[in-house]
């Protein structure tokens, strides 16, 4: 049986790549932070095996934090084995506020939760990758790591680490089988895009080419075609309506 490991697979885009995991036929180790992610997280631990037949396994972390990434890789390991097939860092933030009012905390929120965690997590779960000459890790950056968004630059900066960090683990460990790739969704409907000022959200959503906010389950596709494609590494795909053309 294949293992995954997914960074905040609770809800919204998470919880639409955890249901693909199962779909595809992986045990999924699924992080969460909050205590009001406990039910939704066990919920969909339920649903892998009703709907799936495979095995779901709910851990509470905090992903911003080093040792929390290295008690969650250390329960997924206890449970499932060492053999870890993919690892998604989804697992995100936004603060969505002008810089010059951003505290010093806020920002090392968004950087630490959606950038460190990442590190932090490849740190963990690569060195069994290397064992087992094998894996893929996919990180969910943005379409904010590819262009500027005003009133973001702690999100863009962590998501265009994201990508950086791809790129150079892709170079290290290609000829030890193990791609590195990231997803940069444009406007998703989730809690996300629900927190932040709906005037802005109605305003960027008329200059999609689309015509359309992006579903969930767009993007658990492109995860699913990073884990199945064997030549892609080192790259970002971006479902992203149109908004974003290189
Ligand atoms: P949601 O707010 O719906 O979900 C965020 C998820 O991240 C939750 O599962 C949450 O867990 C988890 N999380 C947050 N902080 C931590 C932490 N410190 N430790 C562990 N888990 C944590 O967001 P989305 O589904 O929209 O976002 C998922 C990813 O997609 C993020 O990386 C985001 O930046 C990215 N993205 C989203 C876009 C959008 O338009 N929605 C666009 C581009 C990128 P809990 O439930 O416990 O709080």
């Amino acid at each position: 049986m294949k293992t995954a490991i997914i960074t905040g697979g609770s809800r919204g885009i998470g919880e639409a790549m955890t249901l693909k995991l199962g779909e595809m036929g992986y045990n999924v180790v699924i992080n969460y932070r909050s205590e009001s992610s406990k039910a939704l997280t066990e919920k969909l631990v339920a649903t892998l095996s009703e709907k799936y037949g495979v095995e779901g396994y709910a851990v509470r972390a905090d992903v911003s934090k080093y040792e929390d990434c290295g008690a969650l890789v250390k329960a997924a390991v206890e449970k499932f084995g060492e053999k870890i097939d993919v690892l998604v860092n989804n697992a995100g933030i936004t603060n969505n506020s002008p810089f010059c009012e951003l505290s010093h905390d806020s920002y090392m929120a968004v950087i630490e939760t959606n950038m460190l965690s990442a590190f932090h997590m490849c740190h963990f779960v690569v060195p069994y990758m290397v064992k087992a000459n094998e894996g893929c890790v996919i990180s969910t950056s943005s379409i904010g790591g590819l262009m500027g968004v005003a009133n973001q630059a702690d999100y863009c900066a962590s998501k265009s680490g994201l990508i950086g960090m791809t790129r150079a683990l892709a170079m290290e460990f290609g000829k030890q089988n193990i791609r590195f790739n990231c997803i940069c969704p444009g406007m998703i409907w989730t809690d996300m895009l629900r927190g932040v000022n709906q005037d802005e959200v109605a305003a960027l959503a008329q200059s999609i080419p689309a015509g359309k906010i992006g579903d969930v389950d767009d993007i658990a596709n492109a995860m699913e075609f990073l884990i199945k494609d064997k030549y892609m590494t080192g790259q970002y795909v971006s479902p992203n309506g149109g908004i974003y053309m290189p």
